[in-house]
């Protein structure tokens, strides 16, 4: 059994979930035991459930009686409840690449005495047993990770995989159960939502990301959100842009940032440290405009501009400005 524990967002899948959902039916369909089962939790877990048909699951099981944000501890005991419905002597179970999912892995590992691999890239099904690949050194090797035992546990990296189109005729009957008894050790009292003009820099096809190499927060907020603006797209940061308080921390992409999946990552006087570049894996094109022609950044770049941002992010403003006038 390939077991997705799943956290739904109001009465649907976060993204997340929904790529490793995709990801499990992938596995079962290329050898790895079956069947592909979704433990959804969260109020709207029965709707959301039936979302997780059409995209692979065949059979889904929803524990709707808690708060998606309630104490971890309690979800945790949901979702086993899940896994021993459906049968839970071995397999794997997937954790999406949410907050939610990398709270929730370790955890479950932990209780069910399992291996845990997290922010895998990549999951292989080779001579019985499952391979997790995920970045190690920041980013500059790839550790493959076997995970022995009749159970594990994989945390698959946000955007690594792709989130398969939803089949429309693949339905089913969702399953409920009730939400495990226990006690409360921690309840959330308030939760407050940052607001986000234009579009999420995770969504965003076009990212235009500034680094130290700006000097200030004013480029952020004058040409780069303008270049952003043009190009339908968001403005994201290196560490060391936040790191100097230029930008709030939801910006910043990277190991210890997001992780982004644009058609276009446009990196202006961002060096590329592994660490950066760990949170642009998905990114389809990237250019950058960096001074120094030795800047590790070209490395990754398929179009590199040697120079100085201030010249050059102007002068394409007015060419994207010209091309659509
Ligand atoms: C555990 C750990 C986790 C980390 N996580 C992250 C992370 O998630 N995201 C992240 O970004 N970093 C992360 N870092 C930090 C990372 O190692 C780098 O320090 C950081 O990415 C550097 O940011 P930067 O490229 O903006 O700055 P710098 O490395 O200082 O680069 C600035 C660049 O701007 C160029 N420049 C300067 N002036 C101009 C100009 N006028 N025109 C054009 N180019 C110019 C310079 O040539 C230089 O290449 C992490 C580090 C550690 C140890």
């Amino acid at each position: 059994m390939v077991l997705v524990a799943l956290v739904a967002e109001g009465e649907t899948l976060p993204r997340p979930g929904r790529e490793a959902l995709s990801l499990a039916r992938t596995l079962v369909d290329g050898g790895a035991p079956g069947p592909v089962v979704a433990a959804v939790t969260g109020p709207g877990a029965v709707q959301a459930g039936g979302e997780a048909f059409a995209l692979g699951a065949d059979r889904v099981l929803a524990v709707p009686g808690r708060e998606a944000t309630a104490d971890r501890k309690l979800l945790v005991d949901d979702l086993l409840a899940a896994w021993e419905q459906a049968g839970g002597q071995e397999g794997l179970i997937l954790c999406p690449g949410d907050e939610a999912g990398r709270e929730l892995a370790p955890r479950l590992a932990f209780r069910l005495g399992a291996g845990v691999a997290s922010e895998v890239v990549r999951v292989r099904w080779e001579g019985g047993r499952v391979l997790a690949e995920r970045p190690a050194y920041g980013g500059k090797a790839v550790a493959t990770v076997a995970l022995p035992g009749p159970v594990g546990v994989v945390q698959v990296k946000d955007r690594a995989f792709e989130a398969a189109s939803p089949e429309p005729g693949r339905t089913g009957q969702v399953e409920e159960l009730p939400a495990a008894a226990g006690p409360e050790r921690l309840r959330v009292v308030e939760e407050v939502r940052e607001e986000a003009g234009g579009v999420p820099l995770e969504e965003a096809p076009v990212v235009v990301a500034g680094g130290r190499g700006l000097g200030g927060p004013e480029p952020f907020q004058e040409e780069l959100a303008e270049l952003a603006r043009l190009l339908g797209g968001a403005v994201g940061a290196s560490l060391a842009a936040v790191d100097a308080g230029w930008v709030p921390p939801a910006l910043q992409v990277g190991q210890t940032g997001k992780s982004v999946a644009p058609e276009l990552y446009l990196a202006v006087g961002i060096s590329g440290a592994s660490q950066h570049l760990a949170g642009i894996t998905g990114a389809k094109h990237v250019v950058a405009i960096n001074k120094d022609r030795e800047a590790p950044i070209f490395r990754r770049a398929e179009l590199g501009v040697v120079g100085d941002w201030r010249e050059i992010v102007p002068a394409l403003i007015d060419a994207v400005r010209a091309l659509r006038s």
